[in-house]
């Protein structure tokens, strides 16, 4: 046996990582961003309501998929995950992982404007349903649009900011 044959032998076929499933309970109320999972972008408390999305993470899970692993795992656990909360359980915020909160998180917006979303400003200790869109500086260069995300609790107070680039890809038209 030479190298190659041996080494080839030993190798051994790529592992897809596989998603742990949390094993606490959904309660009523989600953290969906926040300090408190460290986040650089989210100042304020994002609560999301569990009962409320539930029958969204279904229709999310059967129409979206994506090549990250975990985040496809955690995005067709969600549904079945959800199915256990209910709205006496709202005692206790559930804190969830990440690849749950990648699923979830570019919805934000969606949530709020649904009225999913309860978010607490650390600044005024209180909890608004109301939030001030303060999005600003959109500019167009080229193919690439800039702009600046940012929402604020009712008395001015900073509970989102984050500046957004997206590259549009062209298709280049055939000239005759
Ligand atoms: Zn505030």
């Amino acid at each position: 046996m030479n190298f190659l044959t041996k080494w080839f032998a030993k190798a051994k076929p790529v592992e897809t990582p596989q998603y742990e499933k949390p094993t606490i309970d959904c309660s009523n109320l989600i953290l969906l961003s926040g300090p408190a999972y460290g986040d650089k972008t989210f100042f304020g408390s994002f609560l999301l309501n569990a009962v409320s999305v539930r029958e969204w993470s279904l229709e999310h899970s059967k129409s979206v998929w994506s090549t990250a692993n975990l985040e496809q795992q955690a995005r067709v656990f969600l549904p079945i995950w959800l199915e256990g909360a209910t709205y006496d359980s709202d005692s206790y915020i559930t804190l969830i992982d990440l690849p749950m909160r990648q699923v979830l998180v570019p919805y934000t917006y969606d949530f709020y404007l649904k009225g999913w979303l309860s978010v607490y400003c650390h600044q005024c200790s209180k909890f608004y349903d109301t939030l001030v869109d303060n999005d600003h500086s959109h500019q167009k260069v080229g193919h690439t649009s800039n702009w600046t995300e940012e929402w604020l609790c009712p008395s001015g107070h900073i509970l989102h900011h984050k500046e957004q680039e997206v590259r549009w890809i062209v298709r280049k038209t055939k000239q005759d």
